[in-house]
């Protein structure tokens, strides 16, 4: 990893600078596609005045109306989908993003027909927008899904080895893991790494369960394992690297806000951890912001936040030995 890039990145964070954290290299591994962009991206295309959220959200059901009242609908389709893939692309390209997963539910395949035109048109998007950006597609499935009808379509979908990673993501455990048993051991056996959206809502407990019954690789969120140390020690034995997403967080209530943020308790319990933007169309704060308020709000020091970076840059290189094997 370049010594330059860190010294930049010290730079950036003590001189609060946004410009220079936009030239350091970042992961982002938490980031639902569709909801990936930039408001002012959106709001210059449409040519719509769009204010971000000035107060955080009760609830993912008034998030969700928030989204669908002010992005979705300045597009003349009401969904814009094609649109705010660009600007999540864009986005990656422009905040220095150079290892990046994104996911897509089951219906945006849907959306664009069968699987070949969907690659073709993602692939054709990541060229376009995002060339200097790894990209590393995440399959996401809802909490709460049936899983025989996921079942019936999945060697359909990961046959070709595009997806590299599955995830569960909704309303948390809508449905007992176990339910997705299956589906996970099924996208193991083609070198998917294992995630899923837990410990944002619930509790430390779920977090753990869900990582034994799932055989998780990683979690999404988890901030929740927190408030137990075992579960911590647990995580961090087994090094299961939690994709955490500060604005998230607090805009959903989850955290008492960034200079009381449950990474502190995380990270020091050894936990692998990444910063992530998950959905910026909505939270409206960039992987570059996320560091600098994370560093503002005296949590974290500079030599800590730089270990985080490098967690997530690193996180693709045992895959991508995987991938090339199972091709
Ligand atoms: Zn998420």
């Amino acid at each position: 990893m370049s010594e330059a890039a860190c010294k930049l990145f010290q730079e950036a964070l003590e001189m609060h600078s946004l410009e220079l954290m936009r030239q350091v290299p970042k992961s982002d591994l938490h980031n639902h596609v569709g909801r990936g962009g930039s408001i002012q991206y959106i709001s210059q295309w449409a040519g719509v005045e769009i204010k971000p959220a000035a107060e955080p959200f009760a609830s993912l059901a008034e998030m969700q109306k928030w989204f669908e009242e002010n992005i979705k609908s300045v597009f003349p389709d009401g969904n814009g989908y094609l649109k705010r893939v660009e600007a999540a692309f864009v986005q990656a390209q422009y905040d220095k993003i150079e290892v990046l997963a994104m996911s897509y539910g089951l219906d945006e395949i849907d959306h664009l027909g069968s699987m070949a035109d969907f690659v073709k048109i993602m692939d054709q998007m990541h060229h376009t927008f995002a060339p200097e950006v790894k990209f590393y597609p995440e399959l996401s499935i809802g909490w709460g899904s049936d899983p025989d009808r996921i079942l019936s379509k999945l060697d359909e979908i990961l046959s070709d080895h595009w997806f590299c990673s599955l995830d569960l993501c909704g309303k948390e455990l809508a449905a007992p893991p176990e339910r997705y048993k299956k589906v996970y051991q099924r996208a193991k056996t083609y070198g998917l790494k294992l995630r899923a959206h837990v410990g944002e809502f619930g509790t430390a407990e779920d977090v753990k369960r869900t990582v034994e019954l799932l055989e998780l690789d990683e979690v999404h969120h988890g901030i929740r394992a927190a408030e137990d140390a075992r579960v911590m020690n647990w995580l961090a034995d087994h090094q299961i690297q939690l994709n955490i997403c500060p604005t998230s967080n607090v805009m959903l209530k989850n955290s008492p806000g960034y200079d009381r943020y449950q990474l502190r308790d995380l990270y020091d319990h050894g936990i692998p951890v990444t910063i992530n933007s998950d959905d910026m169309l909505i939270f409206n704060s960039s992987v570059s912001e996320e560091y600098l308020k994370l560093y503002q709000s005296g949590l974290m020091t500079v030599k800590e936040l730089d270990q985080i970076r490098k967690n997530g840059l690193a996180s693709y290189h045992d895959q991508k030995q995987r991938f090339t094997v199972a091709k």
